[in-house]
C-alpha cells in the first residue's frame, strides 16, 4: 500500500443498507456490522415513494447505542428518487419534492446524519437550464429553514434528461442558491464514468477538473460503484467492483486516495445470484469492503 493512502482506521467504508420491519434502524446497524462497515447509508424509507414511518418509531436511540458500541461515528441518509427539484413540466411535482425535502432534512437531522444525498433531478424536456433554475428556487426554499444537514448533490449518469451529470452543472446550482455553505456532493464513481469522466485512466485530472469547478473540499461522500457500460454511455448500471468497466484499481486508488480521509466510501454494488439458492441474491458488501480495505481479494 502507498505510504500516502489513507489509513485502514481512518477509511469509513460501508456500503447501502436497508431499514424496515421492527428492527428499523437497529437493523440498519446490524446490516452494516455485518459486512465489517464502519458506516453506511440508508433511505428513510423504499426509496419510489414518499410514505414514511414516523420518526419515533425508527428505534434512534437503541441504534446509535449500538454504533457506539462499535466505534461507528456517522452514517448517511439517500432522498428518495423519485423527488424532482428540476420538474417545470408538472408543478404539483415539484411541490412535492419542496414539502417532502422539507420533512426528510428534519428526519436525517433527528436521526442524527449531516448528510441527505439528492438527486439533482430531471429536466424533463424543458432542457438543462430550465432544470437548473427550477432546482436552484427549490432548494432555496426548501434552505431557508435553518438546520446542520447538509444537502449532497449526485453526480448523475445523465440518463435520460438528468441534470448533474456535468460539473458544470452542479458548479451553476451552488452559484444559484442563497445558502451554499449548505451543500456539498456524493460523487458516484459509477455515474461520473458514464457521463464520460476518464476516471480508469485520469482519475487525478478529473478531481481536478471537479476541484475546479466546485472544489475538493465539496465532496461529502463516495458511492463506490463499477459500471455494466463504457465510459460515457449514460445509462447508471452498477456493477460489482472489479467486474465493470472502470474495474477494481481505480476504485481501489479512490478509496484510499489521500485528499479525502475520514470521507465516507459507499458501495451500492447489485445483489448477487446464490449458488446454493436459485432464485435467491445475496450481498456482495462484506467481501467487497475487504477488498477495498485491504487490496487483497478474500477467498469465497
Ligand atoms: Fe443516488
Ligand atoms: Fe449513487
Ligand atoms: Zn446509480
Amino acid at each position: 500500500m502507498n505510504e500516502n493512502s489513507i489509513s485502514a482506521d481512518t477509511l469509513q467504508i460501508g456500503s447501502h443498507v436497508s431499514m424496515g420491519g421492527k428492527e428499523m434502524m437497529p437493523g440498519s446497524v446490524k446490516e452494516a456490522l455485518s459486512y465489517d462497515a464502519n458506516t453506511f447509508m440508508l433511505y428513510t424509507g423504499a426509496p419510489q415513494n414518499t410514505r414514511r414511518k414516523a420518526v419515533e418509531e425508527l428505534r434512534i436511540d437503541e441504534a446509535h447505542a449500538l454504533m457506539d458500541a462499535h466505534g461507528m461515528k456517522s452514517f448517511i441518509v439517500h432522498a428518495p428518487y423519485i423527488i424532482n427539484l428540476a420538474n417545470t413540466v408538472k408543478p404539483e411535482t415539484r411541490q412535492l419534492a419542496v414539502d417532502f425535502l422539507t420533512t426528510e432534512l428534519d428526519r436525517t437531522r433527528r436521526m442524527g446524519s449531516q448528510i441527505l444525498i439528492l438527486h439533482p433531478g430531471s429536466h424533463v424536456g424543458a432542457g438543462a437550464k430550465a432544470g437548473i433554475d427550477s432546482i436552484i428556487a427549490g432548494l432555496n426554499e426548501v434552505l431557508s429553514k435553518p438546520s446542520d444537514v447538509c444537502i449532497a448533490l449526485e453526480t448523475m449518469a445523465g440518463k435520460g434528461s438528468e441534470v448533474g451529470c456535468r460539473f458544470e452543472e452542479l458548479a451553476a446550482i451552488y452559484d444559484g442558491v442563497r445558502y451554499p455553505e449548505r451543500l456539498r456532493v456524493c460523487f458516484d464513481t459509477c455515474h461520473v464514468h458514464d457521463a464520460g469522466y476518464d476516471i480508469v485512466h485520469d482519475l487525478d485530472g478529473v478531481l481536478e477538473q471537479f476541484d475546479h469547478y466546485i472544489g475538493k473540499d465539496q465532496i461529502a461522500v463516495f458511492h463506490i460503484n463499477d459500471s455494466k457500460n463504457e465510459r460515457g454511455a449514460a445509462k447508471d448500471r452498477h456493477a460489482d467492483i472489479g467486474e465493470g468497466f472502470i474495474g477494481f484499481d481505480p476504485l481501489y486508488r479512490l478509496v484510499h486516495h489521500p485528499d479525502f480521509p475520514g470521507i465516507p466510501r459507499i458501495l451500492e454494488t447489485p445483489w448477487y445470484p446464490d449458488p446454493q439458492n436459485p432464485g435467491q441474491t445475496l450481498p456482495p458488501y462484506k467481501k467487497e469492503i475487504a477488498w477495498l480495505r485491504t487490496g487483497t481479494k478474500p477467498e469465497d
